[in-house]
């Protein structure tokens, strides 16, 4: 029987951590870290995620401001109130929810935002000083993977690493931390062949690909760790992630669950990264 990696228990205790030091900052005169949320038009998913970010600000004593656009909302509009942030004192950290409408242009969106306020780490010289291992900010979805491995107790360094998915959000960073933390990785596509086989080979396991209980039994090595980064919607509406829990958890040694496990690291990991834009600002 595997350990469940309990997301929900560990980011609580983060955000208890951000929540102290946000106080103690306030309390010595040191300014509130501030986050602005952007979204444009009315995609329910994203309105649940800028919901529950604004709810995470609120709970670690954060300033933050939601800009909710209408979907005809044009570029001239959007990269003028991104500017209007990029200036103000009061806003350590800008997110854009992603995906956008159409007829804008997200590439121009993550290049307008000031990489030092780019809480999201997509802009592409934050990207680049993650490739070099110097960053100020991790991307929140693969930091949130190794704050669970790290505060399970999981040794990476010279464990066998595969991450299946090469998204630019989550497998690539992914890859990349777990070589940072002297992983021996491997990263699988929809192209690799014989997955299954590279996935046994796998001391750790993360599983980004967005198709539901996708990994089963036969892709894990018995005593693997094995993370689910997967968020799928099932047709009665229930979250269910890539691995299959019920074939995968008797093997594994250590699992997360799906909802409970990367899900909730993945803002607590934002929260942490306007933290961190407060404090480079003095
Ligand atoms: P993308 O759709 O951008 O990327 C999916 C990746 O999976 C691609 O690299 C694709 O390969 C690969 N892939 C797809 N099918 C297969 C297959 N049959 N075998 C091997 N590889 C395959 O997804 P994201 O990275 O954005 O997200 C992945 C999952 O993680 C989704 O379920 C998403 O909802 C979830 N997610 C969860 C978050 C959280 O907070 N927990 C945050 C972000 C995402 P190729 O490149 O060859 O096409």
């Amino acid at each position: 029987m595997a350990k469940i990696i309990d997301g929900k228990a560990i980011s609580k205790d983060i955000r208890e951590e951000i929540k102290n030091e946000v106080a103690e900052r306030v309390a010595n005169g040191l300014c509130r870290p501030g986050l602005a949320v952007i979204i444009v038009g009315e995609a329910p998913a994203s309105q649940v995620y800028v919901r529950n970010k604004k709810k995470g600000c609120e709970e670690v004593g954060f300033y933050s401001e939601v800009y909710e656009l209408p979907a005809e909302t044009t570029q001239g509009e959007l990269n003028a109130l991104v500017d209007k942030l990029n200036a103000d004192d009061k806003i350590h950290g800008i997110l854009c929810q992603l995906p956008l409408p159409k007829h804008l242009d997200e590439n121009e969106v993550i290049l307008r935002i000031d990489p030092k306020k780019d809480v999201d780490a997509f802009h592409p010289y934050n990207v680049g000083k993650i490739m070099i291992g110097d960053y100020d900010f991790l991307p929140c979805t693969p930091a949130g993977v190794m704050a669970l491995l790290e505060r399970s107790g999981i040794e990476v360094s010279g464990k066998e690493c595969v991450v299946v998915g090469r998204s630019n959000i989550v497998g690539k960073p992914q890859a990349m931390l777990l070589l940072h933390a002297n992983g021996t990785v491997t990263v699988c596509h929809s192209r690799t062949r014989d997955l299954a086989a590279v996935c046994r080979r796998a001391d750790i396991l993360v599983a980004a690909i967005g198709k539901a209980d996708f990994f089963g039994a036969d892709m894990v090595k018995e005593g693997a760790v094995v993370i689910d980064v997967g968020m799928n919607r099932r047709p009665d509406g229930k979250l269910t992630g890539d691995v299959n829990f019920a074939e995968v958890e008797p093997k594994a040694s250590y699992i997360t669950p799906v909802p409970g496990g990367v899900g909730p690291m993945t803002i607590t990991m934002l929260l942490k990264n306007t933290l961190t834009a407060a404090k480079n600002r003095e």
